[in-house]
């Protein structure tokens, strides 16, 4: 029995597909929400390009309306006043619905973003960690006695920011909002959330879910739309905080609107990370994580790691293993237990994938292409390797978000550490060495942030997560959430003598 809750159709939906029978509405004051617009765009299935669905694409007006909820919410306490034992309570109740309806989320985010089902079950298991981790931050958050002068008995508290914006990307629509919502809910803030409308069912239910697990109407607000209801919530002169995850350019104009309303903002962009490979690396165990670092998710990963800079001594050792393990992966819908990766998300970046790869080639570089049977119908696109790409070509800098890998060679550390920095971008890194001692080295001069060493992708509730450069600044996950969603309070008392 399927259990996500909603109004009735949703909860005798037996199936994610007969979830995108009704549209994706907003959910706001603990209610489904019609938008006023009452315009709504297409949810295709990147697998097969086919319309399955729809989704309300609101306006002005209708973020006004949830902001206006989420403030009132906020401003009666009815959430930021429950004790924070009571707070983690729910926060754990809602971490065990998303477990609960696991497989259906799974489903319903394998089909809105093309990724193989394996893949999405993963997101949501991680979706229910990250909200079961920031529920134990509820009774975390200390304050501090301050050495002020003696005369005083000084304190500094956290307080909840007020409203949280928070806007999403459609890659791993569920984490990436639990990395939002948890910290901003553990704390005391009420939330706004705008998903991208490329994938914004599971978000809606999360919303859903929430309300069932005791989050009062109001507290967690989803607004359903595209860019006209990102600029609105960006813009917005109510909120208190702004946390976003998605391209650097969509980064920047939001940074612009919340500097008009002085809103705080931290924003999680793009990447170009580079996996590090030495000659002295466990070769095998290297393209395993190379392959996995790029082709997961078709490639449209933040830090994907899309340019690879093999030591020149083992290039062509190592190119012939990567290639044939690419070789062993096939392409499908998402739904086919036999797919390894899936399509990209749309027609148009399908087109700018392949412009890319087009000009590439025309300026030198070779393009090698997996073998692996392409389905006719759907946004696919065989994984693909390009070598000896022309100093300064986009493909070796800019942020491709498909199954594309970018090769280049080094000499020795130095080399290597300048090529790695070469970008504009300062997401991730990947080392593969059995030198320690180099480890340590080029850690420290790598302009990421986060390096990881012998593995790639690793992310747990307790790393903190987040960029340097065009890769944007602020870290979710781990302690640091705290910074990001309270502020502190000092309060001074002058003792009587
Ligand atoms: P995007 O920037 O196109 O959209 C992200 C969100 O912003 C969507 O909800 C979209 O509707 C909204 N939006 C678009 N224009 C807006 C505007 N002018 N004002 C306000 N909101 C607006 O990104 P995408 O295509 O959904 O996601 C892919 C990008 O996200 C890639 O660049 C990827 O690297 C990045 N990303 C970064 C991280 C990270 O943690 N650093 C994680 C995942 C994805």
């Amino acid at each position: 029995m399927t259990h996500i809750t909603d109004a009735a159709h949703l909860a005798e939906s037996a199936s994610s597909q007969a979830i995108f029978d009704y549209p994706v509405q907003s959910f706001i004051n603990g209610e489904t929400y019609a938008s006023t617009g009452g315009t709504y765009l297409n949810i295709i299935d990147p697998g097969t390009g086919q319309v399955i669905g729809e989704l309300a694409d609101s306006g002005a007006g209708d973020v006004d309306a949830a902001v206006a909820a989420a403030r009132a919410a906020f401003k009666d306490g009815r959430w930021s006043e429950v004790d924070p034992e009571e707070r983690e309570r729910i926060l754990f109740r809602l971490a065990d619905l998303v477990e609960r309806d696991a497989e259906i989320l799974s489903e319903i985010e394998a089909r809105d973003t093309g990724k193989p089902l394996a893949e999405a079950r993963l997101d949501i298991a991680e979706a229910a960690s990250v909200l079961r981790y920031f529920a134990g931050w509820c009774t975390k958050a200390s304050g501090t006695v301050v050495p002020a002068p003696r005369e005083y008995f000084a304190t500094t508290t956290r307080e909840p920011l007020g409203v949280c914006a928070a806007i999403t990307p459609w890659n791993y629509p569920l984490p990436i909002l639990t990395y939002k919502v948890g910290p901003a809910l553990a704390f005391g803030n009420t939330v706004v959330a705008k998903p991208s409308e490329l994938a914004s069912a599971s978000s809606v239910l999360l919303a859903h879910l929430a309300y069932e697990a005791g989050v009062p109407a109001g507290v967690f607000n989803v607004v359903t739309g595209g860019r006209t209801a990102g600029e609105a919530l960006s813009a917005s002169t109510d909120v208190d905080k702004i946390a976003f995850t998605g391209s650097t350019a969509t980064g920047k104009a939001i940074l612009r609107a919340a500097a008009e309303t002085l809103t705080p903002a931290t924003v999680e962009l793009g990447g170009k990370s580079a996996q590090v490979i030495f000659e002295d690396a466990d070769l095998e165990a290297a393209v395993e994580g190379v392959a996995a670092g790029i082709w997961t998710n078709a490639g449209q990963i933040c830090i994907a790691g899309s340019r690879v800079l093999v030591q020149e001594s083992i290039k062509e050792k190592f190119l012939k293993a990567l290639t044939e393990r690419t070789g062993k992966l096939s392409l499908g819908h998402s739904m086919d237990p036999g797919a390894d990766i899936g399509p990209v998300i749309s027609e148009g970046q399908l087109k700018k994938i392949k412009s890319f790869l087009t000009e590439a080639q025309q300026a030198g570089a070779s393009v090698s292409t997996s073998s692996t049977t392409v389905p006719d119908h759907g946004f696919f696109l065989a994984p693909t390797i390009v070598s000896g790409i022309p100093a300064g070509h986009p493909l070796a800098s800019q942020e491709v978000f498909g199954p594309v890998l970018a090769i280049d060679t080094f000499t020795d550390e130095q080399d290597a550490v300048e090529k790695a920095n070469s970008t504009e971008y300062g997401l991730a890194a990947g080392l593969w060495t059995k030198d320690v001692s180099r480890v340590h080295r080029i850690t420290r001069k790598l302009e990421a942030g986060t390096v990881w060493a012998n593995t790639y992708g690793v992310f747990h509730p307790t790393l903190p997560f987040g960029g340097m450069k065009a890769s944007g600044f602020g870290r979710e996950l781990g302690p640091q959430a705290v910074e990001h969603y309270t502020h502190s309070k000092t309060s001074v008392l002058h003792l009587a003598p």
